[in-house]
This record gives structure tokens, C-alpha cells and sequence, in this order.
């Protein structure tokens, strides 16, 4: 936790937070702080700065916080994902949203195993929780939002024309394509799932605007091949 994150209802005062729970926790066992001791805080949503330790015990962490920088800017970047398998979702979402992606889909593809689509981790509560851990290791307090698409076609057909327009449509696909590089336009970018897209996908996704890309002559799996596209797209 590189920025204790804060939400309005943590606030006693203006400019006083009372927290407890994970983020006291945290303060006292891996920060090991003490009082007067000063942490990085952001609001969510809201901005950035200092939170000074008036109190610290086992029951709460008091501070006063001075909010005076705005976070990093977002990145132009959307994320159209086919849903990962849950064990790996997590690390995704987190990982996605700490490099400072604006907009995550998760949708339908073939090889998406239906199972996926019932795992608990899909609960709006375990998707805000990873976001947050994503923030608070960026030190960020933009939360992109999440959503969920159970089917390809109709998102491909309905949704997908406006939500690229504007946008540079990459679909990223392992073979003779080109490699990814900067794009002076926002981007909305479409990675596949474990097994890949299958052809018919990808010829609905060609068809609908996006180019192939590629990441390099190696299969990464999901959580790098995310990383690795946006580093891509970013330097
Ligand atoms: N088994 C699949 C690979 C899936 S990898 C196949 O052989 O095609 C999961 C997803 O990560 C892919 O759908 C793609 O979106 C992305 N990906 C991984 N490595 C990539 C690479 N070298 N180039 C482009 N995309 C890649």
C-alpha cells in the first residue's frame, strides 16, 4: 500500500479521517508507523497528499490530511478483455488498474468456460476491492469502471461501433502482425482469453475496426501480455 486511500465516510472533520479495519492493519504492521509519522493519502475519486498520525492503537488510526496534488493522469486506454479465469482475474484488475487504464470490459469469448461467469470474484464488491488495491499501489484514486458483457455478438454489434469511435481498435493477437507501438490517439485494446479468439472472433473484431497486433514473438499469458501491451503503448 503505497497510498492509504480514503472515502468520504471516513472523514470526521474536514480534515480528519478516522479509519479501521484493513488499512489500520496495514498502517500498524506493515508500515509499522507511529504517531506524527506522515503517509501518503488520496481521496478517492479526489486528490492526493499527507496524512499525519494524531493517534494510532489497535482500535483506530486518526490522521490530519492535507489533499493538495491531483494523481497521475489516466491513461487513454480501454480494456476489452475476455473474462480470465478467476484466479487469475484478480491479479488482472489490480494489475490493470495500478498502470492507470481508464475503462476495463470483460467480456464473452469462446473459450471462455461459462464456469467463469458464476465465479464470486465477478461480485461487484471483489471488483471494487481489486481496483482499490490497485490504486493504492499506484498511489491513483481514479477508479475505472467495470463492465461486465455475458455476450460476444451482441456487444460486438451494438456496443463496439461507438465505443471505438474515436479510438485506435488494436486487437492483440499472437503472429505476423505488427508489433504494438504508441498511438497518438486514445486506444481501446482487445486481449484475448487463455486460448486465444477464435477465428470467427477475430474476424467479427476485424470487421468491426480493430487491427491486429502483436506483442512480440511470445505467448504471454493474460496479466503479461495486459502489462506488456500498455507499456507498449505508453513509452
Ligand atoms: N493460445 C493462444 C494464446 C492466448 S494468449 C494462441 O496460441 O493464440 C492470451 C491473449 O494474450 C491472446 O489472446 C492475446 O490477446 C494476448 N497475447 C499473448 N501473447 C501475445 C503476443 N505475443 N502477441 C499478441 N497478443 C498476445
Amino acid at each position: 500500500m503505497n497510498l492509504v486511500l480514503l472515502f468520504e465516510a471516513d472523514f470526521v472533520q474536514n480534515d480528519h479521517v478516522t479509519l479501521s479495519g484493513r488499512r489500520l492493519r496495514h498502517v500498524t504492521e506493515i508500515h509499522r508507523a507511529h504517531v506524527g509519522d506522515e503517509l501518503t493519502v488520496g481521496l478517492l475519486g479526489g486528490k492526493i497528499g499527507k496524512g499525519t498520525i494524531l493517534r494510532l492503537d489497535e482500535s483506530a488510526l486518526e490522521m490530519r490530511v492535507a489533499l493538495d496534488r491531483e494523481p497521475p493522469p489516466p491513461l487513454p486506454i480501454t480494456l476489452v478483455l475476455a473474462l480470465p479465469r478467476p484466479k487469475v482475474l484478480n491479479r488482472v484488475i489490480a494489475g490493470a488498474t495500478s498502470m492507470g487504464v481508464e475503462r476495463i470490459f470483460l467480456i464473452n469469448a469462446w473459450r471462455v468456460e461459462k464456469s467463469y461467469w458464476k465465479s464470486p470474484r465477478l461480485s461487484e464488491e471483489n471488483l471494487f476491492e481489486q481496483r482499490i488495491l490497485g490504486l493504492e499501489q499506484a498511489r491513483d484514486t481514479r477508479l475505472p469502471p467495470i463492465e461486465l458483457r455475458r455476450f460476444f455478438r451482441p456487444f460486438v454489434d451494438d456496443e463496439l461501433p461507438r465505443l471505438i469511435s474515436g479510438t485506435r481498435a488494436l486487437l492483440a493477437h499472437p503472429g505476423d502482425a505488427p508489433v504494438l507501438s504508441a498511438q497518438s490517439e486514445p486506444v481501446t485494446l482487445a486481449i484475448g482469453p487463455e486460448g486465444g479468439f477464435i477465428e470467427a472472433e477475430l474476424a467479427s473484431l476485424e470487421k468491426a475496426g480493430f487491427a491486429p497486433v502483436s506483442l512480440g514473438p511470445r505467448i504471454l499469458r493474460v496479466e503479461t501480455a495486459v502489462a506488456a501491451a500498455v507499456a507498449m503503448l505508453t513509452r
